[in-house]
């Protein structure tokens, strides 16, 4: 349950930026613009966890992901909770740790329960330090190389094999190992989703999994390699999706692959669906709530089995974007400003597509708010512009913010997924800090890189060294 407190209600009516909702409702948090404890304080500031953003920025610097754990906390439990109301065998709920890996994240969906999708060795190293357990770590990738292999074996992790030469390779390793590998298989469903439509082919163009030709001959492979134990099957058919229909089907398609892997006398136990949950970025998104979005997952899959006589298999899924995304907000300090009279504003901030490469890779949009004059009307149309070298580095076009001065915190909703994951040092920028907020208060779970982190990987021949000049 959460609710935003009168006082806090009553100066957040006067803002035109929150669509609060004040009720007893329960609220999925991929369906709201910003984290659930956001409020406006008296002082018309934003607050997140309890904790004035003016106050972290001024603490920890900017740009800071600030990340709320209330938030996070709540979408676990409205996943976990939902499979446990709506289905009624064994299920678990990864968490896709490419949507943010690191290890506080790790920790927190670990101690919520939660199992890790991991797509490199990197990210498995993450999830092992922060202390997933190895059984609910699920190791993905279309061509993890032969030492990631080998290392989830060691490790004793689950492969979701989307290969032929990955079958064949970990089937080596672990005869070498004299070890039993258990493993998923990934198959392409022939189920394509676009963010409002979605088409059905027999085929589909995709670097991932097994063709749905090849099951066959993977089933039989697999009957001659008692190393490799088959525990099931795997899809994943996109990400960002409102839909509710693509993942109505899937079960079908899915419990049919079980089918005939009973076929040739392997009965699969484990059914994962994979991810792929919308959230909102803008108030022009209307993504389906945790809850709906379960209840639609597990009801697929119960009508599936029943159809197909099948006992129900243990039930996963693994979201990333909308566990992460809307729990945590990036602020910026406004720099510079470029009016170009009857074209357009460019407000720069200081950071952009390095933290956040969604807008340049993607044309995401998001909202942006000032969270030092939260009441502020909104009567200017700005581009919200990074500070990098390049043209297209432009976080929002066309916002509404108020006017806005050198030093504002201009701050960015819905950052949680994709931005950490996928940022970088482009112009040596060094990569922000990350907090974790809660209850007031606030710890670093990523530190500022340096300058002289920025150099940690240079390598400078000694033919190339700086000459001392003589004078
Ligand atoms: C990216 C991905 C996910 C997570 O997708 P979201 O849209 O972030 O929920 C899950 N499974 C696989 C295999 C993926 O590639």
């Amino acid at each position: 349950m959460v609710s935003t407190s009168p006082a806090l209600a009553s100066t957040a009516d006067s803002c035109q930026y929150l669509p609060f909702v004040n009720s007893e409702a329960v609220l999925s948090p991929n369906q709201q613009l910003l984290p659930l404890t956001a409020a406006v304080t008296p002082d018309a500031h934003l607050s997140v966890g309890s904790c004035d953003v003016v106050d972290l920025v001024e603490r920890f610097g900017t740009p800071l992901y600030i990340l709320d754990d209330h938030t996070l906390r709540t979408a676990c439990r409205q996943y976990r909770q939902g499979f446990e109301r709506h289905y009624p065998g064994e299920s678990l709920v990864l968490y896709a740790s490419k949507a943010w890996s690191c290890m506080a994240v790790c920790a927190i969906v670990t101690d919520e329960g939660l199992g890790i999708d991991v797509v490199s060795a990197g990210e498995l190293l993450t999830a092992t330090e922060a202390g997933a357990d190895r059984d609910r770590i699920y190791f993905h990738g279309n061509n993890k190389s032969a030492e990631e292999l080998a290392l989830a074996v060691e490790v004793g992790c689950r492969v979701v094999v989307d290969n032929w030469l990955e079958l064949k390779t970990l089937g080596e390793i672990a005869t070498q190992e004299g070890k039993t590998v258990p493993l998923l298989l990934r198959v392409t469903p022939g189920i394509e989703c676009h963010t409002h439509d979605y088409i059905r082919t027999g085929h589909l163009d995709s670097k991932f999994g097994f063709d749905p030709d090849q099951i066959e001959a993977v089933f039989e492979f697999l009957v001659g390699q008692p190393q490799l134990n088959c525990l099931g099957v795997h899809a994943h058919i996109g990400s960002q999706i409102f839909e509710l229909n693509p993942h109505t089907d899937l079960g079908g398609v899915m419990a049919q692959w079980i089918v005939t892997a009973q076929r040739y006398g392997l009965p699969l136990t484990e059914l994962d669906v994979g991810g792929g949950l919308g959230i909102r970025y803008t108030e022009a998104d209307d993504p389906p709530s945790i809850e709906t979005w379960v209840k639609t997952v597990c009801a697929s899959v119960v009508a599936a089995c029943k159809a197909q006589n099948l006992p129900l298999p243990r039930l996963l899924c693994e979201p990333g974007r909308s566990l992460i995304g809307p729990a945590c907000v990036t602020a910026y300090r406004v720099g510079s400003q470029k009016v170009i009279p009857g074209l357009r504003t460019y407000v720069s901030v200081d950071g952009g597509m390095s933290d956040n490469p969604r807008p340049i890779t993607y044309q995401s949009v998001y909202r942006a708010l000032v969270a030092n004059r939260m009441t502020a009307p909104l009567d200017k149309t700005v581009t919200l512009a990074g500070k990098h070298c390049e043209s297209g580095d432009i976080l929002i076009k066309d916002a509404a913010l108020p006017e806005l001065k050198s030093g504002d915190v201009v701050t960015i909703a819905g950052t949680g997924a994709y931005n950490y994951s996928m940022a970088s040092n482009y112009n040596r920028v060094p990569r922000p800090a990350a907090v974790l907020v809660s209850g007031g208060n606030a710890c670093l779970i990523i530190r500022r890189e340096t300058l002289v982190d920025l150099l940690r990987q240079d390598c400078l021949p000694e033919t190339l060294r700086p000459k001392v000049k003589s004078t």
